[in-house]
């Protein structure tokens, strides 16, 4: 299959909401048909609808805070001595990061359909605390399923979902994490749909979520392109745009206005989580070529063992710790798109260590993860060749593993 230019990306599947006729689709029980089918409507509907992209404009504008700057990082590139290094700060979004924008379109689909209620499931707590920002801002009642283990280690997010008026539900099913919780929502979804909406939280998931939510993270390049070419007067001859991959969507929203160009002038460098260095254990099933296989009601390169069943992952980032990623990267993998590549948990630590010295950024530990990889790049590209990063996460949420892991130095560089 090719890529078609004058299509999104999230638009190329097939009938069966397949990507490549390999990635996607729609793998769930016959329950969950009636209301995705009805999601599916409404989405197709609302997304060519004047009146409601005008109020998902205004929203993301006066309450999301877009456009999120871009901006020139002087003292790194000149200490790395190569490409230009850039950065689109997405951290500057309410709640600081990008998730905000798929929860803020979910909770105007569910306004929109008239729902009262809208649930969302969270891992380490950030798909939660923006749904919960988002619910309280559009007047929804909301549900948080948490894994009970990640409650006990996600105390300060379990804490401001709860400030912001929803209800965490503990899942004390399996693992008791992000996959039993996902598998929990969409349970109570299945028997409350009449009066509730269900948000996920990434580009994973059935065909229909993912589409919402890459169509929400497009606004990152819908800004980053007339940036860019406000900068640079057009798109440069040799454009890098380096993003980390958890489940994909910020590296999606990043890079989707970018896709149609040919590779040689705009190239895209997924960089997912390799896990501490001495540890075999990876959220990377790009990089290191993991097997195809269902996870949350999609085909995808997923960790798995010899019998498939969902291997554990690694990471000192909450955010990429998932072992599936989005069939939007597993296409662009398979069509070299995009490359993808892992950085370890210490490359990512020595990245935040540089970024903070040199400049006014704090980046978190998953864009961290890019910007390992775009200094370590950036060293041996010409001054001509532009490097963006997304800088998509603050660290501030990050303190307490960043003060752990850095000791003394972190007071210096914070
Ligand atoms: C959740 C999260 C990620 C990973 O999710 P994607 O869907 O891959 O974007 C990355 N960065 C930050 C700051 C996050 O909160």
């Amino acid at each position: 299959m090719k890529l078609k230019k004058r299509k999104l990306l999230i638009d190329q599947h097939d009938k069966y909401g397949m990507w490549g006729g390999k990635f996607g689709g729609n793998f769930v029980p016959e329950t969950l048909k009636k209301p995705i089918y009805d999601l599916e409507i409404l989405f197709s509907k609302l997304r060519n609808n004047q009146k409601f992209l005008a109020e998902r404009d205004k929203y993301f504008k006066d309450w999301v805070g877009a456009p999120t700057r871009f901006i020139k990082l002087n003292n790194l590139s000149n200490h790395i001595g190569g490409a230009q290094i850039w950065s689109k700060v997405v951290s500057d979004a309410n709640g600081g990061a990008h998730k905000i924008y798929n929860a803020s379109v979910h909770c105007l689909l569910a306004k929109e359909a008239g729902k009262k209620f809208i649930v969302g499931d969270t891992g380490a707590g950030y798909a939660g605390k923006m749904l919960s920002m988002a619910a309280k801002k559009f007047g929804l009642k909301c549900k948080i399923f948490m894994g009970a283990k990640d409650i006990k280690r996600q105390r300060p997010n379990v804490v401001a979902i709860k400030k912001n008026g929803a209800e965490v539900i503990p899942v004390y099913t399996g693992s008791q994490t992000l996959v039993d919780a996902v598998s929990e929502c969409m349970r109570y979804w299945v028997a409350n749909c009449d009066t509730t909406a269900m948000c996920v939280g990434s580009t994973v998931g059935p065909n229909i979520f993912v589409k919402i939510c890459g169509w929400s993270t497009s606004q990152i390049s819908r800004e980053l392109i007339v940036q860019i070419k406000d900068k640079f007067g057009s798109i440069p001859k040799r454009l890098k745009l380096y993003n980390c991959v958890g489940g994909g969507s910020s590296s999606y929203g990043f890079w989707s206005e970018f896709i149609r160009y040919d590779k040689r002038q705009v190239e895209l460098i997924g960089v997912e989580a390799g896990g501490p260095i001495k540890s075999k254990k990876h959220a990377a099933p790009l990089t290191y070529d993991s097997k195809i296989g269902v996870l949350h009601g999609a085909m995808q390169y997923v960790n798995q063992d010899k019998i498939g069943q969902i291997d554990e992952t690694e990471s000192i980032s909450a955010g990429l710790d998932y072992p599936g990623v989005s069939p939007l990267h597993c296409f662009l993998k398979d069509l070299k798109r995009a490359r993808y590549t892992a950085a370890s948990d210490e490359q990512a630590l020595n990245a935040y260590k540089l970024v903070t010295k040199f400049e006014n950024l704090r980046p978190s530990l998953e864009p961290s993860h890019a910007f390992a990889v775009a200094l370590n790049e950036a060293k041996g590209l010409s001054k001509n060749t532009i490097v963006v990063v997304n800088s998509c996460g603050d660290a501030i949420k990050d303190k307490n593993i960043l003060k752990a892991r850095l000791g003394k130095n972190y007071d210096k560089l914070y």
